[in-house]
């Protein structure tokens, strides 16, 4: 049921534009009043052809109707009530038509069944409640005349009314082919809400809310990822635990808050530091961050994480009860190997916090670096 942007433009008021599912229920209507725009001249031209011309002005009153029915949609501004009115003709339209072809004989009684289907889609369950009881009724009514001794009118031959029955399966195919295509449509538009939405989620538990890059959890996967990748590839990883020098004396001389604003500069200017596409940071916890540097070797690892102490110490954020410095600084612990199968990321990476505890005890302010030789090497 896809329709031209601009007929969309003509026929939904901007208003019914802003509410996704409004405007979903308004582009059923107008694709609904189209097809029945097609329906009319068709069946106008049928019942002419059949010599029914009674029958034809019904169905031409019933293409006013829609006609009015979609300027409705303009003025009133209700999708809703546009699906009532179109369900409305169409049971007009076929009360009118079976009353003037033979009654429960007659071959438009099949399009009933268009009637909840109509009626449900386009304004939703109480609509199909309401006509759906209403055609029953029509229909009970139609088969029950004859009993008390009411007699329909024929304005078609026999010839013609076998003509018009084909016609009637044949919309009923159709309505039918509809829903399925509806339902389908419904089912991916809801698949792709709970994907969006998941994804969504997936990011949120992934991320740390104060600093906005990833979290612990996060780390944790890509560390043993990585870790795995590095021993297919046999190429050097290097891992840093980094940690903020005197952090408790930062919050009890600015207070938590000032604390909370130097973990986001600090995270930010960690962030900065890494350029390559692999290069990995996380908030390990409290006023720690993790760095993962793929395919890097000693050397390399070691000029990046010294850059990036150089960094964090030149944004110059004030720390008067610092006994190293009179601005921020980190220490840095970090680790370098070649992963070995028979080896554990989690030694390698307690590796590299052993190599941070040494920089607190040799002063802070400082990267200490550890080359980590794979059993296999060694
Ligand atoms: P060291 O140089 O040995 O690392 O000393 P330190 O004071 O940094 O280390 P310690 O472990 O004694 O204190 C860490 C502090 O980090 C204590 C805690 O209040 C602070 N901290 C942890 N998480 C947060 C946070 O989310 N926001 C703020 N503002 N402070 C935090
Ligand atoms: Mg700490
Ligand atoms: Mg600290």
């Amino acid at each position: 049921m896809h329709i031209p942007y601009s007929l969309l433009k003509v026929s939904i008021p901007p208003v019914l534009w802003r509410d996704p599912e409004v405007f979903h229920q308004a582009h059923r209507v107008v694709a609904v009043h189209l097809a029945m725009f097609v329906w009319v001249p068709v069946f106008v031209a049928i019942y002419s052809a059949l010599s029914a011309p009674i029958g034809a002005m019904v169905v031409l009153a019933a293409g006013a109707g829609v006609i009015v029915s979609l300027s409705l949609l303009r003025l009133v501004k209700s999708p809703a009530l546009c699906g009532h009115t179109l369900s409305f003709i169409a049971w007009w339209t076929y009360t009118a038509l079976t009353l003037i072809t033979g009654g429960p004989t007659a071959p438009v009684v099949v399009w009933y069944a268009s009637i909840p289907i109509m009626s449900l889609l386009l304004s939703g369950a109480t609509a199909g409640h309401v006509w759906t009881t209403a055609s029953a009724l029509a229909i009970a009514g139609i088969a029950l005349a004859p009993k008390f001794g009411f007699h329909y009118w024929n304005e078609l031959t026999p010839e013609a009314e076998e003509i018009l029955r084909f016609t009637g399966l044949l919309g009923i195919l159709t309505c039918v082919y509809v829903l399925v295509l509806v339902l389908k449509n419904v089912e991916n538009r809801g698949r792709l809400a709970l994907q969006q939405i998941n994804r969504h989620l997936e990011l949120q538990a992934s991320m740390d809310s104060l600093t906005g890059i990833a979290n612990r959890r996060l780390f944790d996967q890509t560390f043993e990822q990585e870790w795995k990748r590095h021993e297919r590839t046999v190429l050097p990883l290097s891992v840093a635990m980094m940690d903020i020098d005197s952090f408790k004396q930062f919050n009890d001389m600015s207070g938590h808050l000032a604390g909370d604003i130097c973990l986001r500069s600090v995270a930010q200017v960690i962030q900065a530091c890494l350029h390559r596409p692999g290069d990995f940071v996380a908030r390990f916890g409290g006023e720690e961050f993790a760095v993962i540097l793929p395919d890097t070797n000693e050397e390399e690892a070691a000029r990046l994480f010294d850059e990036i102490r150089c960094q964090v110490k030149s944004m110059k954020i004030p720390h008067p009860s610092s006994s190293i410095s009179p601005c921020v600084t980190i220490s840095v612990g970090c680790a370098t190997t070649i992963p070995m199968r028979d080896e554990s990321h989690l030694d390698f990476l307690r590796e590299a916090d052993m190599a941070l505890y040494r920089a607190k005890a040799n002063g802070r302010d400082q990267v200490v670096h550890v080359a980590v030789i794979p059993l296999g090497i060694a």
